[in-house]
């Protein structure tokens, strides 16, 4: 039983049965044979046969009565002591005549599933103990078979396994490489899109200004006003068009900084004072604390300001009127190394916990895009989705880390958000 045990290869099994029998049983030819169908019982191993390959090809047609259907009956060994005698024997024609037959079947899950045929030349040579013999071994060599059997099927699964795990990888790779070819494509289209538009809006914008400075000394109110709303305007669409170029570098890892030493506290006064009209339109309070007491930094002080224009104009835009913005600063260690951490809160209507990583991605819009009010610092003032993907490839460029933090979006009772940006200090 050991030694039947020792192999698991269903290929190897079979002959093994046939040699280990041949040391307790000695006989002259010897086959396995294993039910394929109801129908046909295949030789899968040989022992001793003149012509080993047309041996490998036997077939047993399965008939009603014949032997094997009788051992599968009896369950019993079956011991032919001369086959020319035995009614309905087929002799195979190119094997030469072995009197004594003895067979016995093979069971596995109370089924039969085969049969070891074994012949020897002499009449009446295979005695009643030889069958109990073989017997008793066929018991041992079905169970082994029955291992080997399980064993090529789990190995056939594995195979599958994997080759189904290869097939899906290859095709998320394909996706993926899809998916960056598209958001190249988007990207260089941005960057088309922005160039294109900046030579006319400079124009626009350039003419716009000197006919408002016309009309200023002229004294006409009413031309003043809408050439005004024309600066205006376009003064916006350069906002937009430079955030467009601004994304397309940060796409490209081509953004360009240009690092000094940088005070945070400088930055933040220049940039809150640019909303100071709005600030106060919207009768939001801004301030800051902690940040006069941070070090220098080395950084590009143009990009920099950017975070801080994108953060704060965030703020104001969803925050109710009457609310408050907040930037406070710190140093703080973190994995052993020194960084600023900056806080930017507001009392605004807050960000879905959902919603907290994906806001980085650019053009993305939380809820439906069409409730956005327009206007560029009006409450819940839609914007072109890009202000976090570009403070994000800002900060990251820097080396420091941004991100968002909220209970929940809530427009009754106003959560607010906090946005972290980390800049490392050495
Ligand atoms: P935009 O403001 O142009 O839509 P952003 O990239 O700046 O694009 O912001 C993406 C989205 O993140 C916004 O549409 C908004 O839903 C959400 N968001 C950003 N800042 C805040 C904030 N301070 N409070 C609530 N939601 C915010």
């Amino acid at each position: 039983g050991r030694a039947l045990s020792s192999s698991l290869d269903l290929s190897e099994v079979p002959h093994l049965i046939l040699k280990l029998l041949h040391d307790l049983v000695p006989y002259e030819r010897g086959a396995v044979f294993l039910q394929q169908d109801a129908k046909t019982l295949e030789a899968v191993a040989n022992y001793n046969f003149p012509d080993t390959k047309r041996a490998q090809e036997m077939r047993i047609h399965i008939r009603e009565d014949d032997i094997y259907q009788q051992l599968c009956a009896t369950r019993a060994p079956k011991v032919i002591d001369d086959v020319t005698q035995e009614p309905g024997w087929q002799q195979v024609p190119w094997l030469p005549l072995n009197s004594a037959w003895l067979g016995v079947l093979l069971v596995s899950k109370d089924q039969p599933i085969g049969m070891i045929s074994l012949t020897r030349r002499e009449v009446g040579s295979f005695s009643e103990a030889d069958a109990t013999w073989v017997q008793a071994f066929a018991a041992q060599a079905s169970s082994a078979l029955e291992n080997a059997r399980l064993y090529a099927e789990i190995t056939q699964l594995n195979e599958t396994l994997e080759q189904r795990v290869h097939e899906r990888t290859e095709e998320l790779n394909r996706a993926y490489r899809n998916l960056e070819r598209l958001d190249k494509t988007k990207s260089d289209f941005i960057n088309v899109a922005a160039h294109e538009l900046r030579t006319p809006l400079t124009v626009v914008k350039g003419y716009g200004q000197m006919m408002r400075d016309k009309f200023l000394q002229e004294d006409n109110a009413q031309l003043q006003r809408i050439t005004e709303g024309i600066v205006e305007g376009s003064q916006r669409l350069h906002e937009i068009v430079n955030s467009m170029l601004d994304i397309t570098k940060i796409d490209s890892q081509a953004l360009q900084m240009v690092k000094t030493p940088v005070s945070i506290a400088e930055i933040a006064t220049r940039v809150a004072n640019s909303f100071l009209p709005t600030l106060a339109g919207r009768n939001l309070s801004l301030t800051t604390s902690g940040l006069d007491a941070l070090p220098e930094i080395e950084a590009d002080p143009d990009l920099l300001s950017k975070v801080f224009h994108h953060l704060i104009i965030n703020a104001i835009k969803y925050t109710p009127d009457g609310g408050r913005i907040t930037i406070s600063g710190e140093v703080r260690h973190h994995e052993d190394r020194p960084e600023i951490m900056l806080t930017f809160s507001d009392t605004g209507i807050g960000i879905a916990p959902e919603d907290q990583e994906l806001i980085f991605e650019k053009f993305y819009h939380p809820g439906e895009v069409d409730f956005h009010s327009s206007g560029r610092t009006k409450f819940k003032g839609g914007g072109p989705g890009l202000g976090l993907a570009i403070a994000r490839g800002i900060v990251q460029a820097h080396g420091g880390e941004i991100w968002a933090e909220s209970e929940n979006c809530d427009e009754e009772i106003c959560p607010g958000s906090q946005f972290y940006v980390t800049l490392p200090l050495t």
